[in-house]
């Protein structure tokens, strides 16, 4: 139970640290300056009766305010206790506002760091674990949970700031008038108990909105992505049905939650009011005291469970959104749970080569590469062959330095892969994966990876277009390199994305190409371009290509063919048709 509590606490505390207390050492001095004040009018509602001498037993244990005045040689006069009303509010309003205003500013941080701190995470998760994860939470996560995470903050320390108060309230009440102190804890936990009810209902709810949302964003994403599929296929409607189904999943939720807020609200004053009728009438009628003596006690105890309900209500506000909260904490500790590790050498160039050694790898315990070695030399270009599903994108996906191997070790010359220092290593890696790339953006900044528009710049760019045989169609364009790309630019053919992207790879500074079946959405007058260009990069780069089409790579230096996870056979073009029954079916295959 407390355990529970103490989870949200760290988790606030872990953002802001110090902040916190500050927050609530402002709120402490809010109630006592406001209990302070409010003891002052005694002597002013005493000063009513004209014949009434105000005097300090009506004060119980405040008494030393009184004599506080009368130690300053101020005396009880009504001036004196105009001017310490005055003081003592204009001074909780000062404080009042620290309060606000921090609390507003510590939100904002907390948010503003969460936010940072989450998307520097998802961009150093590991790639295998990101395969894994679910695109609609991440999104929603993202996106709508952040802004339910920052109520979640505001109400759980509105939450907590008037629990400081029901025990600032509670104290001066005790210190007042004891027995009215035990009546409140007794009022106060009947009350509870109602609450509580109330309470546990939110929370589910919440929880149930949390989930609805990640489905409806989920579903959105795939409607967006796959639109022209859906439309083609006649599945548009039953996306709709589903869509219809989490919206109204989510609605209904919420009304849930809206009514168990109404009921929250409307009990409060109905409930305030029949525990301190009751406490009245039990001082005056049980304890035979004299409503004189209970007036300030009964200040402070009214004061008290006001902060109570209005404990009790943000609370309850804080349960609506604790479901968000409860994702966000889940969400952090799986971004944690698989952040890549970094290695500390610097990879500068590839000398000599890359060499895989008695690598293996699997997905969750299935086996897809057993016990790989090869050797690929720097500058000279290789090809994996192999049936769907046998490990080619994979190993690749090694090289690439995305995954990590089983068993076994990768070098780049003679450093392990996985001590160099990541971006030093990325940076000179081009992939061109299966689908293109496009940035939602202009064709220079798809292209140059939004570097300064310099003539040297332009130059490379244009010829990075040549390279990928798409500068004709870019030249034709109205706006040229400034037109745009993407989901709001033009549209281009699979075949020209493709061609983009290998300008873009084109364009950088590297030192491994990696082609993913980029052939593969080429017509086959643009894939003979292509290939030419290949042929005519070769040499410049280590080029690493998976293929499925063999005639594109017949000027490869090695191609290896692999089968369920092994290379099971290696060699040029020739010398491989020569050697392998399956190349040599594959390649009768295609030539049909
Ligand atoms: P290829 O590129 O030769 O078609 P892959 O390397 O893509 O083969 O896949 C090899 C095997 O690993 C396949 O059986 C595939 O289903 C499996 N696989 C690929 N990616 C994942 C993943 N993220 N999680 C689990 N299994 C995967």
């Amino acid at each position: 139970m407390l355990n529970k509590y103490l989870t949200n606490f760290n988790y606030f505390y872990s953002q802001l640290k110090y902040r916190v207390f500050i927050s609530l050492g402002l709120s402490l001095m809010v109630g006592v300056l406001d209990g302070f004040g409010l003891a002052m009018f005694i002597p002013l509602l005493q000063m009513v009766d004209k014949d009434a001498k105000p005097d300090s037993e009506n004060f119980g244990g405040m008494k030393f305010l009184i004599e506080g005045l009368d130690k300053m040689g101020l005396g009880l006069t009504l001036q004196s206790v105009l001017m310490s009303i005055l003081f003592f509010f204009i001074l909780k309003g000062l404080m009042k506002f620290a309060q606000g205003y921090y609390n507003v500013l510590t939100q904002q941080l907390f948010i503003k760091k969460l936010r940072i701190d989450y998307v520097r995470k998802l961009g150093n998760f590991q790639f295998k674990s990101f395969a894994n994860i679910d695109s609609g939470m991440v999104q929603n996560t993202l996106s709508g949970e952040v802004g339910r995470v920052s109520t979640a903050f505001k109400t759980y320390f509105s939450a907590v700031q008037a629990g400081i108060l029901v025990g600032v309230y509670l104290v001066l009440a005790m210190i007042t008038n004891f027995q009215f102190a035990a009546l409140v804890a007794i009022g106060g936990g009947v009350s509870n108990l109602l609450y509580n009810r109330i309470y546990k209902k939110t929370k589910e709810t919440s929880k149930r909105i949390t989930k609805g949302g990640h489905a409806y964003q989920g579903l959105i994403i795939q409607k967006v992505a796959f639109f022209k599929y859906l439309k083609a296929t006649g599945l548009m409607g039953k996306f709709f049905d589903k869509l219809k189904d989490s919206i109204e999943y989510i609605e209904s939720s919420n009304k849930k939650i809206g009514f168990y807020n109404s009921l929250v609200v409307a009990v409060r004053e109905p409930m305030v009011i029949t525990v301190v009728v009751l406490i009245i009438l039990v001082q005056v009628n049980i304890f035979s005291e004299s409503i004189g003596a209970i007036v300030l006690s009964l200040l402070f105890f009214y004061r008290s469970l006001n902060a109570l309900v209005e404990l009790q209500n943000q609370w309850n506000n804080f349960l609506n959104v604790t479901g968000s909260l409860h994702n966000m904490i889940e969400f952090g500790k799986t971004l944690d749970g698989a952040q890549e590790g970094n290695g500390t050498r610097e990879f500068k160039h590839l000398q000599e080569g890359i060499e895989f050694r008695d690598v293996s790898f699997s997905y969750e315990g299935r086996p897809v590469l057993n016990q790989v070695d090869l050797h690929i030399k720097s500058r000279s270009t290789v090809a994996f062959i192999g049936e769907s599903g046998s490990g080619k994108t994979t190993l690749v996906n090694l090289i690439a330095g995305l995954y990590k191997t089983d068993r076994g070790e990768i070098f780049l010359d003679d450093i392990p892969i996985i001590e160099l220092e990541k971006l030093s290593y990325h940076r000179r890696i081009g992939y061109i994966t299966q689908e293109p790339v496009i940035f939602s953006d202009s064709i220079f900044n798809n292209i140059t990876q939004w570097a300064p528009k310099t003539p040297q710049n332009i130059q490379k760019f244009w010829e990075a277009l040549e390279k990928a045989s798409i500068d004709k169609f870019i030249s034709s364009l109205p706006d040229q390199e400034e037109c745009l790309l993407g989901n709001n630019g033009i549209q281009v053919s699979g075949g020209q994305k493709q061609r983009l992207s290998i300008a873009r790879e084109l364009y950088k500074d590297i030192d491994i190409l990696i082609m993913d079946e980029a052939t593969s959405a080429l017509d086959s007058e643009t894939e003979r371009i292509i290939k030419e260009n290949i042929d005519s990069l070769k040499g410049q780069y280590t080029m690493i290509i998976v293929a499925h089409r063999l005639s594109t790579i017949k000027a490869a230096d090695e191609i290896f063919l692999l089968d369920k996870g092994e290379i099971v056979a290696s060699g040029d073009y020739k010398s491989l048709i020569e050697k392998s029954d399956q190349v040599r079916k594959m390649v009768e295959l295609q030539e049909v």
